[in-house]
């Protein structure tokens, strides 16, 4: 066994995207618009509960300044400055093209944003005390398990704060480039809390209407994904609404996957809720030349042709309610951005947008990079109407596409070894005993060091945690458990998972329904305890050692695995100490749990959750014989997956099982991480994982 180095973060490896130009001139002349629209998420039964406000047209917009100094400048000439194709080594944001030299302060402007994010975060840790937790601290007698109710803990509706003004889209175009390690870190953090908090919402909503749905009987389809976003509107926490941003968006990473097509709209990836094209409309843009930025491709429109690497995009317009085209498209709005972007060489960012099995929305969106517009011709389509086509290739040198890794895990789960004839060591590392194989890839090096340990489904307890007081206790919901009872006020009175088990909120600890539950094994409050369901791999990599990653898209506050161990008592755990570094400390994870669902940007009077509490984690876990997938997850300091302590078999607080969700959806064959809590040398991903 290797000696302990200090890992590596995997924070370092996140990759850059790369600028470029080129220009493609071709005239074109110019008429009318319309919106190419993409269907919704979901086809609405009924009128949606909460309507989106769809922005005004720029002309009938009384805001709307032209004379704004920081407005987008472009002369069709020569001269026109046209986005180097490296950038300069000192430049960190440009204006596109930069008409103002004083606008260079746009990336000052980041850090303004930032900065007001980190306050709008800070808030909420000291204040308020009308929290629900205020009540639950009262009654820390940390062992006991006396159900509570706490009415109040998964409810959108209160103390809603006065909404803030809607900030109208800018009409800055800017680039973003050379970000440095330090940078790409924080706006991936702050990506990945704004979806946090997107997805927090969403799911109290769904939760919200199921108790309406119970209340009064009658079904209403949830739509939670825009109520989040509306909310987060409302409270100013859109990312990127202040500038228009060209190329990469910061904290995107290319392959990021999505479920709502309004998740795009709030990190500002791609800010039209329903078009498929987003563009500077040419009212905002300061020479009346609108300019494309991102495109959904998802085959709506039966012109397109998509390779990958080279699509044909049939621009938008000429069709019915029901996607039929029914007349000739024009020149305009998003063609004619299309084509403008062309002209200037401007890169276009491609979202892919798919129907997905398993997407709670039906559908999935990927991030697939940039593109440029190479070519923009007037065509016939196949109804026998004028349709605009662009032609758009994708810039070279940047990471795989999502959907084509998407597309690579599916088939590794079903042929493994005809897609990939060498490099697995073990079709199943767990010799079944999970309900799914975990692969063992390496085609790295020799090293197959995981197949010589013995795989432990569960964390194995000292016996006399099973003698603990209550542990004869149980919910008698027979058919299956239901809010209000026994588990459900174990919890606070609500349940830690939404129907489709995903983690509503990150807790001290979590009660699933046990042995001494009368529920059935499909009961709602049994996640976890269920085992590993997506298809995991270890696998060898060269920069971190081993590693984990899923076959199967992970949805964020999904299930992924135990982290299990044989618990030792201090006493052993003094002696294995002196032979050796396979010791797991749970009381080292940082308490990763209280951000999923930290809701306190939306509510100031939000508090941790605090109940039920449990005593510090005072034990070690020996991975040096027996241990399981879990074992070779790398470390991160802003980690794709958390633990959250969970009790289902015994109650004794102070031996929870330390169950991992993810943090953010987890794509296929993306690296799964963790934060060990880095304290000292001794506390990094184990040694036995490089
Ligand atoms: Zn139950
Ligand atoms: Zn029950
Ligand atoms: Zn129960």
């Amino acid at each position: 066994m290797g000696s302990l180095k200090p890992n590596e973060d995997l924070n370092l490896h996140l990759g850059s995207s790369s600028s470029a130009s080129s220009s493609n001139q071709i005239p074109l002349i110019v008429p009318k618009k319309e919106p190419k629209l993409e269907p919704l998420d979901e086809p609405l039964d009924e009128a949606p509960v909460y309507h989106f406000q769809t922005p005004l047209p720029f002309y009938l917009s009384p805001s709307n300044n032209l004379n704004s100094s920081s407005s987008f400048t472009i002369t069709p000439s020569q001269n026109t400055p046209i986005p180097p194709t490296t950038p300069p080594p000192s430049a960190t944001q440009q204006t596109i093209p930069s008409s103002a030299n004083d606008s260079s302060t746009v990336y000052s402007e980041f850090r303004r944003i930032s900065e007001l994010f980190n306050t709008a975060f800070a808030r909420g840790g000291g204040g308020g005390v009308s929290g629900d937790s205020a009540e639950f601290e009262e009654q820390d007698n940390s062992r006991a398990i006396v159900p509570v109710d706490s009415e109040n803990e998964n409810q959108l509706s209160n103390s809603v704060a006065a909404p803030r003004k809607y900030t109208q889209r800018s009409s800055e175009l800017v680039r973003v480039t050379d970000l440095t390690a330090d940078d790409v870190q924080y706006f991936r953090g702050l990506v990945r809390k704004t979806r946090m908090v997107y997805d927090s919402i969403r799911v109290l909503s769904l939760i919200e209407d199921e108790k309406i749905r119970v209340d009064l009987g009658h079904y209403r389809k949830s739509r939670g994904d825009l109520k989040a976003a509306q909310l987060m509107r409302e409270r100013g926490l859109w990312l990127n609404r202040d500038k228009r941003i060209v190329g990469p968006i910061p904290g995107v990473e290319i392959g990021d996957v999505f479920f709502f097509r309004m998740e795009l709209c709030v990190i500002g990836l791609h800010g039209q809720p329903q078009a498929g094209i987003d563009y500077l409309s040419a009212y905002q843009s300061s020479n009346g030349e609108p300019i494309a930025t991102s495109v959904i491709v998802s085959g709506g429109y039966e012109d397109d042709e998509d390779t990958g690497e080279e699509i044909i995009y049939t621009g938008h317009g000429g069709q019915d309610k029901n996607n039929r085209q029914c007349m000739n498209q024009k020149l305009e709005c998003g063609n004619l951005g299309l084509e403008r972007s062309m002209h200037y060489g401007i890169e276009v960012r491609v979202i892919r947008g798919f129907k997905y099995e398993g997407s709670v929305s039906g559908k999935i969106y990927v991030y697939d990079g940039l593109y440029r517009v190479v070519n923009c011709w007037f065509d016939v389509g196949k109804s026998g109407f004028g349709v605009f086509k662009f032609k758009l290739v994708r810039i070279e040198n940047q990471p795989a596409m999502g959907s084509s890794i998407l597309k690579f895990a599916q088939s590794l789960r079903i042929r493994p070894l005809e897609v990939r004839p060498k490099g697995y060591v073990s079709l199943d590392l767990s010799m079944k005993k999970e309900h799914v194989s975990v692969f063992l890839f390496n085609d790295v090096d020799k090293n197959n060091e995981p197949v010589f340990f013995e795989y432990l489904l569960s964390t194995v307890f000292p016996p006399y945690v099973y003698n603990h007081g209550q542990n004869g206790t149980g919910c008698e919901c027979v058919g299956g458990c239901v809010d209000g009872c026994f588990c459900a006020m174990k919890n606070g009175g609500d349940f830690a998972y939404e129907q489709n088990g995903i983690l509503v909120k990150g807790k001290p600890v979590i009660f699933e329904c046990g042995p001494h539950c009368r529920c059935p094994a499909t009961c709602r409050n049994r996640v976890s305890q269920k085992g590993v369901r997506n298809r995991l791999e270890v696998f060898r990599s060269r920069e971190t050692g081993w590693g984990v990653r899923s076959l199967d898209l992970i949805q964020a506050g999904a299930f992924i695995c135990e982290f299990t161990g044989v618990v030792l008592t201090r006493e052993q755990a003094q002696i294995f100490t002196m032979n050796g570094d396979s010791l797991v400390y749970p009381s080292r994870f940082p308490e990763r749990w209280a951000e999923w669902g930290d809701l306190s940007d939306i509510y100031s009077d939000y508090q941790r959750p605090a109940f039920p509490s449990i005593p510090p984690l005072d034990f070690a876990m020996d991975v040096s014989r027996l241990r399981n997938v879990a074992c070779y997850i790398s470390h991160s300091s802003s980690p794709n997956a958390l633990v959250q302590p969970v009790l289902y078999d015994h109650n004794n607080l102070s031996f929870p099982h330390l169950m991992l969700f993810a943090m953010e959806n987890i794509p296929p064959l993306r690296e799964i991480s963790l934060d060990y809590g880095v304290a000292d040398e001794w506390t990094g991903k184990l040694p036995i994982c490089n």
